[in-house]
């Protein structure tokens, strides 16, 4: 599954020159999960990261090459929750090295969709995530009590590597959380969409529909996105010519 690959590589390309903290994996330290939504009233509210519309997205992309994502590993870049003052730009990135599904398309297609829905499945208290699946948007409202009581992104961010290492398939992950920089944060938000984009080509194709490459909606994702024509004539369902 190489499809992400340049986009992972230009997210860390272009994160590596920014100033950055970093942790390892260490499961006893993920926030205490609720196991079900809570509701933060705006009143036990200390901010809302991408609140006051504010740039905030997420992504996660899938890549079976090991040396992209070689470890667990939590990064951030700009202020932690504890630093931050007021509404602020954020991102949120999850990279994942899975194994094992290089060989079936329609089982690494499935697994994209099942990593998916880990973001679904965390809940860390006093931590409310919106996620709009639309447009990519995640923003979150971190309450006063959590942050009385420590609340960090090492916390969260070992809380969804945790969720996701409950997936077999899933080798390593490095989790990126982005705050503060409006610029940075607007650019990301743009990748999210073209990972989306990617996602939804990759859709398209797995429900075997046949087309013409040139008047398809999808052609410029495949004409960027690297092995994602191999991929649609590999299903046997080669582009049929409407000429
Ligand atoms: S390979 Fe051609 S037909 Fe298939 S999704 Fe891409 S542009 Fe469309």
């Amino acid at each position: 599954m190489e499809l992400y690959n340049s986009t992972i590589r230009e997210v860390k390309e272009s994160l590596a020159s920014e100033r950055s903290r970093s942790w390892a994996y260490e499961p006893s330290a993920a926030w205490r999960d609720l196991g079900q939504n809570e509701l933060v009233l705006t009143r036990d509210a200390a901010y809302e990261l991408g609140g006051s519309a504010l740039p905030a997205s997420n992504f996660t992309c899938v890549t079976t090459d090991a040396s992209l994502v070689p470890e667990d590993r939590i990064t951030l870049v700009g202020p932690d929750l504890g630093e931050i003052r007021a509404d602020s730009p954020f991102c949120r990135i999850v990279l994942l090295h899975v194994n094992d599904i290089s060989g079936d398309d329609q089982e690494a297609f499935r697994t994209i969709r099942d990593m998916e829905f880990v973001k679904y499945h965390v809940f860390p208290e006093g931590y409310m995530m919106r996620v709009s699946p639309e447009n990519q948007r995640e923003q979150v409202r971190v309450s006063k009590k959590a942050l009385k009581k420590g609340i960090s992104f090492r916390n969260i961010g070992n809380s969804f590597i945790k969720k996701y290492k409950e997936k077999g398939l899933v080798d390593h992950v490095s989790i990126y959380f982005v705050t503060g920089g409006r610029e940075l944060c607007k650019g990301l938000a743009d990748t999210a969409k073209k990972v989306d984009t990617i996602t939804l080509t990759l859709n398209h194709i797995m429900d075997g529909l046949a087309t013409d490459c040139s008047v398809c909606s999808f052609k410029a994702v495949c004409d960027e996105v690297e092995g994602m024509k191999e991929l649609h004539f590999k299903k046997g369902e080669a582009p049929m010519r409407l000429d």
